[in-house]
């Protein structure tokens, strides 16, 4: 566009001196065009500066697009494709078999959440947790917290002894339980539930029939409590209606739901 409106600027000067041919002397006609001619030539390179910035803005776009996705190096087209090739659906790379790693909590974060002291939580989560038990029990449901909060040792045990016991592959006892070192179980946010009007569903899918997974699903948000494990969750890993985990407070939200890369 830019260049096209150049050649049309130029016309109009030269078409000034032909008008004046008429009543002046060829010498002086010719002396007139000259001076036009560089005065046109001059106009030329003043405006030469916006017909060569046009160009640029013109490649720029095309760079632009690339630019965002690789941040280093936005003129190397062969950079671009690795961007393109992101699976947003899938796992970080981080992941073990499905799961993801997490630390384990410091012994000084945790409050007990039963009489014996022996199962524990951080101690936000543990408050709520105590508070949501409380208030489920005054309508009737028994909220029975059978697991909290897992040593890597304690995990291990689960995991591998279990896995021996049950003779099981890696990838068959992972879709149902954590690697040491991979279970929301270590931070000391989460918790495995019961029903305690109905023992027999204790960690089994059947959980989901009773009426303490009816009311948690009511109101377990209220007290930032909520299911890892939804049917056909992204991680695959199985349905775990029992196991929640507390995110309401900064570090629990970090600990579940910041980008791992
Ligand atoms: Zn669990």
């Amino acid at each position: 566009m830019d260049e096209i409106e150049i050649p049309e600027a130029i016309r109009e000067n030269i078409e000034l001196p032909k008008k004046s041919r008429l009543t002046l002397s060829l010498p002086l006609i010719i002396g007139i065009i000259f001076c036009l001619g560089v005065a046109g030539l001059f106009s030329m390179f003043v405006l030469s500066p916006k017909p060569k910035s046009a160009p640029q803005t013109v490649k720029q776009p095309a760079t632009q697009p690339r630019s965002p996705q690789q941040e280093t190096a936005p003129q190397n087209p062969q950079t671009v494709s690795p961007p393109q090739e992101k699976t947003p659906t899938k796992p970080s790379k981080g992941d073990l078999l499905g799961h993801l790693p997490y630390q384990v909590a410091p012994q000084e974060s945790l409050a007990p959440i039963t009489a014996d002291n022996r199962l524990k939580m951080r101690s936000a989560a543990a408050s709520k947790f105590k508070q949501m038990q409380t208030d489920a029990r005054a309508q009737g449901v028994i909220l029975v917290p059978i697991s909290a909060f897992r040593t890597a040792e304690a995990q291990e045990q689960l995991f591998f002894g279990v896995k021996e016991q049950r003779v099981q592959d890696a990838t068959k006892r992972a879709e149902v339980s954590a690697p040491p070192g991979y279970s929301e179980h270590h931070t000391g946010y989460a918790i495995d539930l019961g029903d305690g009007n109905a023992p027999a569903t204790n960690l089994e899918t059947d959980f989901a029939n009773t009426a303490a997974f009816s009311w948690l699903k009511e109101n377990a948000l209220k007290y930032s409590f909520e299911l890892s494990f939804p049917p056909d969750n992204d991680l695959g890993v199985s349905y775990e209606p029992w196991h929640w985990r507390f995110v309401g407070d900064r570090d629990s939200l970090e600990t579940f739901y910041k980008a791992r890369n």
